[in-house]
């Protein structure tokens, strides 16, 4: 689902990817480690491709995303790729459904469409009597369901997290991770999440430890 090769990235004189080669299969879960500054939200907005790398290749799902024009691209990372950060990033002004229906209106679905999609995931997360609710009027934990329900929408075959537990208590915690194994186990997406969550990573299916740009 996920393959890297060779990924360098610097920001100015600062290399921080050295060569990442990563193969991430279709159902895994996987987290990434280490220690603060070793390149992981680099590496993950790389494979995200809301970022380029220096040099390298990448292959999502079959397609070599370098070689994708800047509009195929970003139509591409609309269908393929889920984010969730660690803070929600929901839209205060919009209702939870709303939020929740983005990506779809954004790929051009019809607002009756997009609203029927949003509410069935809403369902699916056991949030449909939060559907009408503004982020304020939700909980930590609420919310960041409600932008997991957003990742989901048009259906990506990869779910990209940055510490997506890392705002929340430790039960909100707990329910957001068994969350992400029953979307692999009943959806079948793969999962790559970035945490300094030592319970979390021994859960998941591979954990890749990144010190100093390496993988280690
Ligand atoms: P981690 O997620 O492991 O904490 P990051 O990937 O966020 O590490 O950052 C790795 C290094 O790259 C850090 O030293 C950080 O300051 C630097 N860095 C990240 N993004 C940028 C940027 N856009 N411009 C300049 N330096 C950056």
């Amino acid at each position: 689902m996920i393959q890297l090769e060779g990924i360098t990235k610097s920001f100015g004189a600062l290399q921080v990817l050295k060569g990442i080669d990563l193969e991430i299969g279709k159902g895994e879960v996987v987290s990434i480690v280490g220690p603060s500054g070793a390149g992981k939200t680099t590496l993950l907005q790389i494979m995200g491709t809301l970022d380029k790398p220096d040099g390298g290749r990448i292959i999502l799902n079959g397609t070599e995303v370098n070689r994708l024009k800047e509009k195929e691209l970003s139509a591409f990372r609309n269908r393929e790729i889920g984010f969730v950060f660690q803070f929600h990033q929901l839209l205060p002004e919009f209702t939870a459904v709303e939020n929740v229906m983005m990506p779809s209106l954004i790929q051009g679905k019809s607002s009756g469409t997009a609203r029927k999609e949003a509410l069935d995931l809403l369902d699916f997360l056991g949030l449909s009597e939060r559907a009408t609710h503004k982020p304020a009027e939700l909980s930590g934990g609420e919310k960041q369901r409600v932008a997991v329900a957003r990742a989901l929408m048009n259906h990506p075959s990869v779910i990209l997290a940055d510490e997506p537990s890392g705002s929340l208590d430790t039960q909100n915690k707990g329910e957001l991770h068994r969350l992400f194994f029953e979307l692999r186990d009943k959806l079948g997406q793969t999962f790559v999440i970035v945490t300094h969550d030592e319970e979390l990573a021994t859960q998941t299916d591979r954990t890749i430890h990144l010190v100093d740009g390496r993988i280690v």
